[in-house]
């Protein structure tokens, strides 16, 4: 019991000095990367904390390992445990085709409500990139992740329900569009809630790492009242909550419409200069040319579930791609957090102990900054950084540099162990 993470009545973790935490050891390439990951993280919290502190790792269930030992593929004592425990950590898990769950990864967010998906993108550097400066990139997404159209309320074209669900559209809510018989519908779903918890997260990150902005990525041109919306409700979260920490361009809006945009800028100035955090927002789409253009001006980014994907894969591929991007699914009020390595299972090069642990070692390092044991975090990021300087690396950065080492998943290990 002692060995259990918990929160105390202000929704601040505590953490045993031998804290409990299950892991999912993932599918295809899992096993691999999972087991030189884990040496890492032991390594580092032995120097970190003089032996004093260890962490139990506890194995739990999910994707073909589970289906393979009991019939399931996400058994309730995962998830149970995982509930329990608090804060875990996971390899790619497959996606089951053909009926059941549509995805494990969508089936544990929600059984948790783990409504932020962090990502953290940074570049370390030496580590291939297809752009001159990938060192300007320095940003952490709060992608939210439980709504819009991931939700999965969508209804397959020539079914009743989608035949009624037009039916319905046309003849009470007088919709112009001309549906056919073979159209598709799916429905888009964004909350006050839902979005308010996600951008209070974000800010809440910024304020803790002082860090100069947050930038809402919406489409609210187009999709008004759901991603419009969303940017209207990101800008009441800040004035209504954070009005001392904050300013908006909501605000600089309203002082443009009444005193001139000459006013507006000048108490945005004012507010910046009082260290202020900038609450902005730019459209989805010129986001993605200005992570390109000027990935300087962007530091924490707050955005809706689509939008998070795209975003997602594409600040990764800047930074060096999916083998070193690292991820957390959050619950931020009951304290859930899963963390996991943002690639798939590869399972091509299964057990060939050849892929790049660096996702999930990240991802590691993530977990270490939440339970506070930065220390340890700290120690990993440097000697991972170490290790790519020097060019000692796996096969999917090797091909792309000049001059390197190739080393096994395991050797890469063992590189990083040595400069702890
Ligand atoms: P994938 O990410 O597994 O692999 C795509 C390619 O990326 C690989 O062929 C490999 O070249 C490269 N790659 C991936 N991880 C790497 C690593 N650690 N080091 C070096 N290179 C790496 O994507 P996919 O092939 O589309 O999906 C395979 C399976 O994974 C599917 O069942 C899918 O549903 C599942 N998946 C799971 C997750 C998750 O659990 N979070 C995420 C995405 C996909």
């Amino acid at each position: 019991m002692e060995n259990k993470i918990t929160t105390d009545t202000t929704g601040k973790l505590q953490v045993p000095a031998q804290p409990t935490i299950p892991f999912i050891i993932g599918d295809g390439i899992g096993p691999d990367i999972w087991h030189a990951a884990v040496r890492v993280f032991d390594a580092a919290v032995a120097k970190a904390y003089a032996g004093q502190r260890a962490i139990q790792w506890l194995e739990v269930l999910a994707g073909e390992k589970a289906f393979k030992e009991t019939g399931e593929w996400l058994p309730a004592q995962t998830l149970a445990t995982i509930d329990s425990y608090l804060v875990a950590i996971k390899g790619p898990l497959t996606t089951p085709t053909g009926g059941g769950i549509r995805s494990l990864n969508v089936a544990l967010r929600k059984s948790l409500d783990l409504y932020v998906c962090q990502r953290p993108t940074r570049w370390f550097e030496g580590v291939p990139s297809p752009v001159k400066h990938p060192e300007a990139v320095d940003m952490v997404i709060f992608r939210e992740n439980t709504e819009d159209i991931y939700a999965g309320i969508e209804f397959a074209a020539e079914t009743p329900e989608a035949d009624r669900l037009k039916q319905f559209l046309k003849d009470d809510l007088q919709v112009d569009y001309n549906f056919t018989a073979t159209t598709a519908v799916g429905i888009k779903v964004v909350s006050e809630e839902g979005t308010k918890r996600l951008v209070r997260a974000a800010i809440e990150h910024a304020i803790a790492h002082k860090l100069p902005s947050v930038t809402v990525v919406h489409k609210g041109n187009i999709m008004k009242f759901t991603e419009g919306a969303f940017k209207m409700w990101a800008f009441e979260v800040a004035e209504q909550e954070f009005a001392d920490t904050t300013y908006t361009w909501g605000q600089w809006d309203q002082t443009k419409a009444a005193k001139g945009e000459e006013a507006a800028n000048a108490e945005q100035k004012e507010a910046l200069n009082a260290g202020k955090i900038l609450i902005k927002d730019v459209i989805a789409d010129n986001f993605l040319q200005q992570i390109l253009l000027n990935p300087r001006d962007y530091s924490v980014i707050a955005t809706l579930n689509l939008n998070g994907d795209y975003i997602s894969d594409a600040l990764a591929a800047i930074v060096g791609g999916i083998g070193i991007a690292p991820g957390a699914n959050i619950n931020y009020k009951t304290g859930h957090a899963v963390f996991e390595a943002t690639h798939g299972t590869a399972p091509r090069f299964a057990n060939t102990n050849t892929m790049n642990p660096s996702s999930v070692i990240l991802s590691g390092v993530m977990l270490l900054n939440y339970i506070g044991w930065t220390e340890a975090a700290d120690l990993i990021t440097s000697a991972l950084s170490e290790t790519i300087l020097q060019k000692t690396v796996t096969i999917d950065f090797y091909n792309l540099m000049e001059e390197a080492t190739l080393v096994k998943t395991s050797e890469f290990a063992d590189h990083i162990i040595e400069k702890i």
